[in-house]
């Protein structure tokens, strides 16, 4: 066991400097019949970026680094897979804009590979579903393919700009971890840094309490990020020592805007909600320092997994969808040290639910059991594991015969060598 989610690692690893590199390494392993997994940063929550199989090629995308458009005018901005989050915000910095980023996900992540992984998933609501428009690459058979407007030979700079509502074949190729093949640019939204940036609490109870009041919140369409973390997760986002004296779950609700009479209408309509769900809305947590502040600039830079484990501590997050009846039969399952991030999806029909383990460094073989067995009882309850873990692929494709069905059919299309990221996904 090399890593938590992985028993193996690459027999080499070759760094291309340019798209035209990446194609020519895709054809050579097609002729060699040599497994590749593309790497942009190799970051990821489940060690996706390491192979599922014995004497794979890495392929390492962090050369190709350029930001190639930037369209302050239109907030957008395109990009190749080596961007990381600190350097396109260092570019947004300078005219007055923000990316979208994720919790959990550190500056060095690459902005591309992140959004490909975790669009549709997650967004924060006032981005959704824009926050990838356009890209290009090589399908694993090594042919060029691209979607929305980037497939037309148009001689336009800002030919980027047509978005999934052309090319719904973009969500094919999100969440595929690299088995369908390499994307080499994508445009990426941006948005206006806002002046009035407003952090409000709402405690609750339970995790009932706390998916019904989030469906509430959400439904009003007035945050710019929401999510509900329990007491554990919290202290860490807040750097609190001590979780003891925060409620056992709080929904945190971010409003931005231009004028501060805008934050006070948005507060009076989420105050009147909170009064309705028999709570209170408040700008303050007991206990902590400036815990607005610290919310706003872990949103701006989040510090990644580091929050959660230690030198002494492993952290393997759960990621999942689930609906809130799903949640209150799954919670039980985690042990009382796991943090919890939940965050509404859509109108709050159902929710990203990312339920924790925390083990002793060295005891990662028995944590990987109580993974399994945990995820295996929440498959039973028909929770959704998106793109699943390599520990628990097979499970998973065993559980939807029909969409592993179709997404195989898919794959064979495009990589009939069996090239791309083998064995990921269970494909
Ligand atoms: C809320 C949230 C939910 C998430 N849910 C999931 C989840 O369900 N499953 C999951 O795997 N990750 C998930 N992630 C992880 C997230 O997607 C990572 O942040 C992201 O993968 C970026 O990591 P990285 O930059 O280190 O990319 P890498 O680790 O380098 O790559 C990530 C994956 O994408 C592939 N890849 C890398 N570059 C390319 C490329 N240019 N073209 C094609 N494929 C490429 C890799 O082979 C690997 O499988 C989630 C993150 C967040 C914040």
């Amino acid at each position: 066991m090399t890593n938590f989610f992985s028993d193996y690692q690459p027999k080499k690893t070759v760094t291309p400097t340019t798209q035209k590199e990446v194609q020519e390494i895709i054809r050579k392993a097609n002729r060699d019949r040599t497994p590749l997994v593309p790497v942009s940063a190799g970051t990821n929550l489940q060690d996706t970026h390491l192979p599922s199989v014995k004497d794979a090629i890495a392929v390492d995308l962090s050369q190709l680094n350029d930001i190639t458009y930037f369209d302050a005018r239109n907030r957008n901005a395109v990009i190749e897979p080596g961007v990381t989050f600190s350097q396109l915000e260092a570019a947004c910095e300078a005219e007055g804009l923000r990316t979208l980023t994720a919790i959990d996900v550190p500056g060095n992540a690459s902005v591309l590979s992140t959004y490909l992984e975790m669009v549709p998933l997650y967004g924060w609501p006032k981005y959704h579903p824009w926050e990838l428009l356009t890209m290009k690459g090589f399908r694993a058979d090594g042919e060029p393919f691209a979607t929305g407007q980037m497939a037309m030979s148009q001689d336009r700079p800002d030919k980027y700009s047509w978005g999934v509502s052309l090319a719904q074949v973009a969500r094919l190729y999100c969440q595929a971890q690299g088995t369908l093949g390499i994307i080499t640019t994508a445009a990426v939204t941006l948005k206006t840094i806002a002046p009035e940036n407003q952090v409000f609490f709402f405690s609750c109870k339970n995790i009932n309490q706390t998916t019904r009041a989030l469906k509430a919140f959400i439904a009003t369409e007035e945050p710019h990020e929401i999510f509900a973390a329990n007491k554990l997760y919290l202290a860490e986002l807040l750097g609190q020592e001590n979780a003891a004296d925060l409620p056992p779950w709080t929904i945190v609700i971010v409003t931005r805007g231009f004028e501060k009479a805008e934050i006070a209408y948005k507060k009076k309509d989420l105050s009147a909600l909170a009064r309705q769900l028999k709570g209170e809305l408040t700008t303050r947590l007991k206990g902590v320092k400036n815990a607005g502040e610290k919310i706003l600039a872990e949103i701006k830079s989040p510090t990644g997994p580091s929050l959660h484990g230690g030198e002494d501590t492993g952290w393997t997050p759960v990621v999942t969808i689930a609906t809130a009846e799903q949640i209150k039969k799954c919670s039980g399952l985690f042990p009382k040290n796991s943090g919890a991030l939940l965050m509404p999806l859509q109108a709050g029909g159902c929710f990203y639910y990312q339920p924790d383990l925390r083990y002793p460094k060295g005891e990662e073989k028995a944590a990987r059991k109580t993974y399994q067995t945990i995820c295996g009882k929440m498959l039973k309850a028909n929770v959704t594991f998106p793109r699943p873990s390599a520990l628990i692929a097979k499970q998973v494709a065993a559980h939807n015969p029909s969409n592993f069905k179709l997404l195989k059919s898919i794959k064979k299309a495009v990589d009939p060598h069996n090239i791309m990221n083998p064995k990921k996904l269970g494909l």
